[in-house]
């Protein structure tokens, strides 16, 4: 064996994985090292040995990268959330804008890499949707944090550095809602207990914050007291909703939501638009990236009056509505009913009536839309990060749309998408790096593909 377990070595860092993670050679193995930085001189402390890597942990950084900054947040090293807060943003984002090249041009065979990566000014506090588990610590206190990596330990955390600050008070609020009332916690060995996540969600422009909570029963004791604690937090509650969710499952909302003050849903604006948004709808979670990203997309699009834009996976209608001005007809298609009744109230208040909306699986709307004898001049494509399914890859093509504008929160199925697009007669003409997901190791990316 070249390297052992508990062997100490000196390690240079090289490069960074997708996930993050630093990695250096050692006579030849890859060695994998959390928490450090290209241009690292470190001790490594290794901690597993397979057959062709290896993964070990700083014992000692005995010369400190040019990118290291300090790590500003205590529980960094153990919460599963951010992966480059020991890294200045510059960093990250040559690291991300170079990730998302080297996947296009290695899975999808795209011969250029991606122009200048996009961004927010200030990474910090950006996110408006937190789903924070509740749990009981070895000792019996209730704590509320977030999941460690690759693991569902919560590690305790009452703020987040990621999210918007309003977000602390209303969780020590239901916290203390909890404590002082016959509430029990979800355990998920056990699948017994009631109160498994708080679920925020608050609008940038309007300031209205949902509070959800998510519960393994029907209904909350005591909800006066939860409502009491969380109008009276000072934060702007405008919706108190319990999201019932019984199944014995990792996946965190169920499909059932009762409101039990105020509105079912808050409103939000983007792009100059306003939108309504139900718990079960989904939205994007950094709205400032949104835009950008949007404004990419639009530009891609570039649509004309005469034209028809298909927006597939279209949520909460947001992608679509926002080019509706400069289209003759948007078409909307979304899985999820609530999203789909979102985006045609989005259509009213906005006062937009060339959109229409579709409730139905992306691949079956497509190919009913394609035998009506839709055309459109382009098609917005937005998946989960799964990506498209080949059928629905096929009846785009086969509508024979101009541009295909697609937005990726998953470079990796993107490039697999292109490289299947290509076949069907679409080339990728350019495509943008958007960090939507500052000091994580996620990042959106949108490509424009043309007719070849
Ligand atoms: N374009 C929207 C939503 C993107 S997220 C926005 O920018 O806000 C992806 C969306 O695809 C989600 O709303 C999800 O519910 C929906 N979705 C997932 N699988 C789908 C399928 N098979 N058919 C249609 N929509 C689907």
């Amino acid at each position: 064996m070249l390297l052992n377990k508990n062997d100490e070595i000196r390690l240079k860092i090289d490069a960074l994985t997708n996930l993050g993670s630093g990695i250096g050679k050692y006579k030849e193995m890859a060695v994998f090292v959390d928490g450090t930085a290209v241009g690292d001189e470190i001790i490594a402390h290794i901690i597993k040995v397979k057959k062709n890597y290896a993964v070990g942990k700083v014992a000692k950084i005995v010369k400190a990268s040019k990118d290291r900054i300090v790590c500003d947040c205590e529980v960094a090293s153990q919460c599963g959330g951010c992966a480059f807060r020991h890294i200045s943003y510059e960093a990250e984002l040559r690291e991300k804008q170079q990730a998302v090249s080297d996947v296009m041009m290695r899975i999808g065979s795209v011969d250029f890499p991606a122009k200048e990566i996009l961004h927010i000014e200030k990474p910090e506090r950006y996110r408006n949707k937190a789903q924070i588990p509740v749990a009981l610590s070895k000792e019996g206190n209730i704590t509320v944090g977030f999941y460690s990596k690759r693991s569902h330990r919560v590690v305790a955390s009452e703020d987040c550095l990621l999210q918007m600050p309003q977000f602390k008070n209303v969780v020590s609020a239901v916290k203390k809602y909890i404590a002082e009332n016959p509430v029990t916690i979800y355990d998920e060995s056990t699948h017994k207990g009631l109160i498994r996540h708080i679920y925020l969600r608050r609008g940038r422009v309007t300031g209205e914050i949902m509070v959800c909570l998510v519960i393994n029963g029907d209904s909350a004791p005591k909800k006066e007291r939860l409502i009491e604690a969380l109008t009276g937090c000072g934060e702007s509650i405008s919706s108190i909703v319990l999201n019932i969710n019984k199944k014995d499952t990792n996946v965190v909302l169920g499909d059932k939501c009762i409101t039990i003050w105020g509105k079912d849903y808050i409103e939000d604006e983007l792009c100059s638009l306003k939108f309504r948004i139900s718990p079960l709808s989904f939205y994007q979670v950094n709205p400032e990236g949104t835009e950008i990203l949007y404004g990419k997309a639009r530009e891609y699009a570039d649509l004309k009056d005469n034209e028809t834009l298909l927006d597939l996976y279209c949520g909460a209608g947001t992608i679509g509505l926002t080019m509706a001005k400069k289209a003759k007809q948007i078409i909307g298609v979304e899985v999820i009913p609530q999203a789909i009744e979102n985006a045609k109230e989005n259509a009213e208040i906005n006062g937009i009536t060339n959109a229409r909306f579709i409730c139905d699986d992306a691949s079956g709307a497509a190919k009913t839309l394609y035998c009506e004898g839709i055309r459109p001049n382009v098609v917005v494509l937005d998946p989960p990060r799964k990506g498209c399914s080949a059928d629905v890859l096929k009846t785009v093509a086969d509508m024979n749309p101009d541009r295909v504008v697609y937005v990726s929160c998953d470079s990796a199925t993107l490039a697999r998408d292109c490289k299947i697009f290509a076949e069907l007669g679409y080339a990728v003409k350019e495509y943008t790096a958007v960090d939507m997901f500052p000091r994580t190791t996620h990042c959106e990316c949108v490509a424009l593909l043309i007719k070849k």
